[in-house]
């Protein structure tokens, strides 16, 4: 998301929106499909991220909060570009400058939300939000708190987005494995060094994630529609029963927390 939020500042701040046009009923969760109509003619300001929320500020006043969930993307078109209708297209913002925000969703849990007056507080899930991985004050001390005293896998943990906000489930795999921990491990019982190892681990991935331009793995790519070379780089992740990369061992899986899980039996303990 946060490569997303880059990708659209580039474009969206400044412009006018023309048209707002919702094709999924079910898409604005908690916002009735009218009072959307309420964006009509405002301005996009700044784009700002929480956890895997995308926050879009609109001038005078307001704020759309966009979560992708599983399976949406956002694509960005210039005017002129306009190619054949995509067949899972839930929603589209015409700028008056011209361009297109698409919102694409085969699965539909993308939820939007229209908050008219205040901040994001008002969105249950985003207030409930545990802090940021990549924020220049999480430090190792603050992993270990989270992690502290919990009897849960620690990548249990790791993915619950009250704990820390935007870790998804390959980052997870991916940090585990560099830190060479188990994913099932009790999070309570890390030692120090361990939970600093994920610390840095977390952060390298994360930060690859962003540079690389995430992961096509899920249907995620870049707002121009180009496939993330993220993928390229992923050690456990979707590979079960292939060799380890770094020892050659089988890659096992496992599912915590409903969730498909890689790990290396040899490398991670
Ligand atoms: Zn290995």
């Amino acid at each position: 998301m946060e490569r997303i939020r880059r990708e659209l500042a580039q474009v969206l701040p400044g412009r006018q929106i023309a048209r707002l046009e919702l094709l999924e009923e079910r898409l604005p969760q908690r916002t009735r499909p009218e009072a959307l109509q309420e964006v009509v003619g405002r301005r996009v300001g700044r784009l700002r991220r929480r956890g895997k929320y995308l926050l879009i500020q609109l001038e005078p006043e307001g704020l759309l909060v966009l979560h992708l969930r599983m399976s949406g993307r956002l694509l960005w078109q210039e005017s002129g570009g306009e190619g054949p209708e995509h067949p899972h297209l839930r929603l589209r913002i015409t700028f008056a400058e011209g361009g297109q925000l698409l919102l694409v969703d085969p699965r539909r849990f993308a939820t939007l939300f229209w908050i008219p007056h205040g901040d994001e507080g008002q969105v249950p899930g985003l207030a409930a939000l545990g802090p940021e991985p990549l924020s220049r004050g999480f430090t190792s001390r603050h992993l270990g708190a989270a992690l502290a005293g919990r009897r849960a896998p620690v990548k249990a943990v790791l993915l619950d987005q009250r704990r820390l906000a935007g870790v998804g489930n390959i980052y997870a795999d991916e940090a585990l494995f560099r830190a060479g921990i188990r994913p099932d491990r009790r999070a309570g019982s890390l030692t120090p060094a361990e939970v600093r190892r994920l610390h840095r681990a977390l952060r390298h991935v994360l930060r690859k994630g962003i540079e690389l331009g995430g992961v096509t793995v899920r249907s995620y790519t870049g707002i121009d529609g180009a496939a993330g070379r993220f993928q390229e780089t992923l050690q456990v992740y979707g590979r079960r029963g292939e060799p380890c990369r770094r020892c050659g061992e089988t890659l096992a899986g496992m599912r915590i927390g409903g969730r498909s899980t890689v790990y290396c039996p040899r490398c991670q303990e």
